[in-house]
């Protein structure tokens, strides 16, 4: 028991020694007297208990006789005792105004490790376990909590800590409460805090923890219930971070399509525009062709004398004439088959 009643008023164990562990062997003088006058009684049953300050294990009351005290009956680990006496000298030192109370009892009969009492603004519950709470005790605490107006701290032991990439559905619950999940390591004297955020990366789902070390020594909670430090914000910062590190590997990939994109379509116009010029050109060639040809064909009229040559049978003079007018005017279409023949022949000829 690390608590007991001495003249009315609730003395506790982790009043016997300062933060570094050390014994005021005067108050243990003082409160092994007053047990000895069984001055001392236990907080839940009214019987006298007295006081074991041993240097090996950590100080504490314990009953004279075996009764039937559930209190009395409690076993606790050497590292939860230690483990509360350094969390009560850290609440001491950051609310050096306020009443720190160990044990206490809340108004639904569950109780807290320790309890800040602030007249200025919400108390605060501390619950430091080795052991995970059910989720129905769990959310029973917090529902309790929310309605009071109470703000829960929850510190875990070291060893719940199990150094994995991500945290348990339980350090996950105490996070999205508090910020961050926090284990005591009794035994070193320090904590550490653990973010656990999951984040996506070429889009695909990334689990990553953030951790941090502090001496329980250096460090306060704050009214709060954060504690007094730069990982919050260490975390946010991070997240942050990562977001953006994100959007930017995003936006590259989509400038490298949109690039890919805009080439493809230049290539197809720059195609279509080519093949149009060519067809032009061929066109252009085969008007020319055409030109040629025609001017051939009148150059190579103009050579033959059409007044003087001979002629054959079936051809008379003034129809080649004639024919060869219109042919000079381009009615080809016009003229008879025979003639048509005829002239070509001599044309060919020339
Ligand atoms: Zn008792």
């Amino acid at each position: 028991m690390d608590i007991c009643l001495y003249n009315g008023r609730e003395i506790c164990t982790y009043d016997l020694k300062d933060e570094a562990g050390i014994y005021y062997q005067d108050i243990v003088l003082e409160w092994k007297r007053n047990a000895a006058k069984k001055k001392l009684i236990c907080v839940d049953c009214g019987s006298p208990v007295y006081l074991a300050a041993g240097l090996k294990k950590e100080p504490y009351f314990a009953h004279y006789d075996i009764v039937s005290c559930a209190y009395g009956k409690r076993m606790e680990s050497q590292e939860l005792i230690r483990g509360k006496r350094l969390l009560y000298h850290m609440l001491k030192r950051s609310f050096p105004s306020k009443e720190i109370q160990i044990r206490h009892r809340l108004s639904n009969g569950l109780y807290t490790t320790c309890y800040v009492k602030n007249e200025e603004g919400y108390d605060l519950a501390i619950d430091y376990r080795l052991q995970m709470l059910p989720i129905k005790e769990l959310d029973l605490r917090v529902q309790y909590f929310d309605e009071q107006e109470i703000i829960p701290v929850f510190l875990l032991g070291v060893r719940q800590d199990k150094k994995k990439g991500q945290l348990s559905w339980y350090q996950t619950y105490i996070q999205n409460l508090s910020g961050s999940c926090v284990f005591l390591d009794a035994k070193e004297e320090i904590l550490h805090m653990k973010h656990h955020i999951t984040y996506v990366e070429n889009r695909k789902r990334k689990s990553k923890v953030y951790q941090k070390t502090y001496s329980i020594h250096d460090i306060t909670l704050s009214k709060d219930g954060t504690f007094d430090c730069d990982f919050y914000e260490e975390c946010e910062r991070r997240k942050i971070e990562l977001e953006q590190k994100e959007e930017r590997e995003q936006n590259r990939l989509r400038e490298i399509r949109d690039r890919e994109r805009r080439y493809h379509e230049e290539q197809i116009e720059k195609d279509r525009i080519l093949a149009t010029i060519q067809e032009r050109k061929k066109l252009q060639n085969e008007q020319k062709l055409l030109e040629y040809q025609e001017w051939c064909k009148q150059n190579s009229l103009l050579k033959i004398d059409f007044h003087t040559i001979a002629l054959p049978e079936g051809i008379r003079r003034d129809v080649l004439l004639n024919c060869v007018e219109m042919m000079k005017n381009g009615q080809e279409e016009m003229i008879s088959k025979r003639y048509l023949n005829y002239i070509n022949m001599l044309m060919e000829g020339n």
